[in-house]
């Protein structure tokens, strides 16, 4: 299960500005695609209609044939896991911040999870900001830690669908690559779309859609594109 289709979203925030001008594609079950494209192009604005965040003007969002438009916020968001580019933090453990939505998960689950996206020395510590009764400090994550965090979150919620929203600059290539490593183990079968700044880091896609002012401006895999130039 889990066959994401776009068939021709069109979207504006505002109406004489559209982001979205015709976009249709399918991600079927247990693949991946990758939308690339330019700043601003509109791929977050994606993302963000698969969560009915925001209802598209025309054309229609389907999971398994199933028009999105019909289905609760809160299904959605059970169905589909979300590896952000900022993860925010609450006043709790890591491990709690793990736990996030599966909050009946057993200890042994959150640790698994925590050892497979390289979280696990954090569980017990509060994150930064935060301080414990007795006047601990919370401990200061970089980016690339608290975007293990929502791996490590996503793997124990283990959702059909994925959402990866590629992180940009702020890791040293180091922590990209590890976090890359992570995110692939994560979408391994599942169905997958992610959101990149840069061709180079969605060699595995099935499938690679460039969008460019709210159109398709090329799809196709990762050689394909590369022979296009
Ligand atoms: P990308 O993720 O490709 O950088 P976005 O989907 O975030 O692009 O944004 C696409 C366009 O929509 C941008 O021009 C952005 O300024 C605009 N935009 C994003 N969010 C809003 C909003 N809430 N209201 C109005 N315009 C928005
Ligand atoms: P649930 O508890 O029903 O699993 P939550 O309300 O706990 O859902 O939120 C976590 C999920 O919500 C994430 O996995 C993601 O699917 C979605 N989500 C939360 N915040 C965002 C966001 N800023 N952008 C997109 N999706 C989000």
């Amino acid at each position: 299960p889990g066959v994401v289709r776009f068939e021709d979203v069109h979207f504006a925030y505002v109406p004489e500005r559209p982001i979205l001008r015709g976009i249709s594609f399918t991600v079927p079950a247990g693949r991946t695609v990758a939308i690339v494209g330019p700043s601003g192009a509109g791929k977050s604005t994606l993302s963000r209609l698969l969560f009915r965040f925001y209802e598209p003007q025309s054309g229609r969002i389907t999971i398994d044939g199933q028009d999105i438009a019909a289905v609760r916020q809160d299904s959605l968001r059970a169905a589909i896991g979300m590896v952000p580019q900022d993860t925010v933090l609450f006043n709790d453990t890591i491990g709690y911040n793990i736990r996030y939505g599966c909050w009946e998960a057993p200890d042994e689950e959150v640790r698994e999870a925590a050892r497979l996206a390289q979280i696990d020395r954090f569980v017990a510590s509060l994150p930064e900001g935060y301080d414990t009764p007795v006047g601990e400090r919370g401990l200061k994550l970089s980016g690339g830690e608290k975007q293990r965090v929502a791996i490590a979150r996503t793997i124990l919620k283990a959702p059909p669908i994925l959402v990866l929203d590629e992180a940009t600059s702020a890791l040293d290539s180091f922590t990209e690559r590890e976090i890359q490593d992570a995110l692939d183990r994560v979408s391994r079968g599942r169905t997958t779309l992610v959101i990149a700044h840069r061709l180079s880091t969605v060699v595995e896609a099935d499938e690679i859609i460039v969008l460019d002012k709210g159109l398709i401006a090329e799809r196709g895999s990762h050689p394909a594109l590369l022979a296009r130039g």
